[in-house]
């Protein structure tokens, strides 16, 4: 788990105005965070910088306490949250979970434990050998969650992960992932354009518009202000 520090964050991408703005804000160790405002107000592109998918173009990114400006997104251990999960239709559960570490060549015997201690919490012990299309909905953005999970990573980054899916299932998504997110305590990031979404998941909410920060505050204050 780390905390994540924007301090004056800036990005222009040619000589326009710049996607993101002169952008302060501190993202506690364990804090559930919803990035929200209009399509174009920059969501995508503070996330991106966050992971390292983007060059900052000016000022400092902190993840735990350590400024990651130049370093590559395998560096800075965060997990990115696929939009419809992309799970490999044609590996088990378990094979989904374990990508990841089979990709960084970690032992058999250490992926078993791996992803049994991530089925356990995820709650998907009976289904490892079962493959995508036989699973619900919610199961399947559970396994989306476990290959995070099993790289321990110090933070979650999801990019409108729920914008392609129907009303009935997103809200059974969003029950899910913040039941998840409470249970392991990760820090994470959620951008959405979705209001619903931004007061009922997160912690806190940062509003951007057109990619200056307008406020940062809990989904109650937010909804008390007059
Ligand atoms: P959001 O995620 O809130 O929809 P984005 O971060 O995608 O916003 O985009 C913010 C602004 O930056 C928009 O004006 C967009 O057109 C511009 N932008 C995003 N990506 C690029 C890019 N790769 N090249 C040039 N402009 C971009
Ligand atoms: P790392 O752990 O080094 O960040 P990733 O797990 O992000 O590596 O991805 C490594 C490779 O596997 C990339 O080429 C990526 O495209 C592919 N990959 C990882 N997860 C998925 C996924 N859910 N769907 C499709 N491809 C994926």
């Amino acid at each position: 788990m780390a905390a994540i520090t924007m301090n004056h964050i800036v990005k222009r991408y040619g000589d326009g105005f710049p996607a993101v703005n002169d952008v302060s804000l501190d993202i506690a160790d364990g804090e559930f965070m919803i990035l929200v405002g209009p399509s174009g107000c920059g969501k995508s592109t503070l996330l991106r910088m966050i992971v390292g998918l983007e060059d900052i173009t000016s000022g400092d990114m902190l993840i735990g306490g350590q400024r990651v400006n130049e370093k590559s997104p395998r560096e800075r251990n965060l997990s990115m949250v696929f939009q419809n999960y992309a799970l490999y239709p044609h590996l088990s559960v378990f094979e989904n979970i374990a990508f990841p570490l089979r990709l960084a060549g970690t032992s058999d015997a250490e992926v078993k434990k791996r992803v049994q201690d991530a089925a356990d919490v995820l709650e998907l012990r009976e289904h490892l050998e079962r493959k995508p299309a036989n699973l619900s909905g919610g199961q399947r953005q559970r396994v989306a969650m476990g290959r995070a999970i099993v790289r321990q990573a110090d933070a979650f980054l999801f990019d409108e992960p729920l914008s392609n899916l129907d009303a009935k299932l997103r809200g059974q998504m969003r029950t899910e992932i913040a039941r998840l997110q409470r249970r392991l305590g990760v820090t994470t990031v959620y951008v959405t354009h979705d209001q619903t979404e931004a007061m009922t998941l997160g912690d806190r909410v940062a509003v951007l518009r057109k990619g200056v920060l307008q406020q940062v505050a809990s989904p109650r204050e937010l909804y008390e202000q007059p």
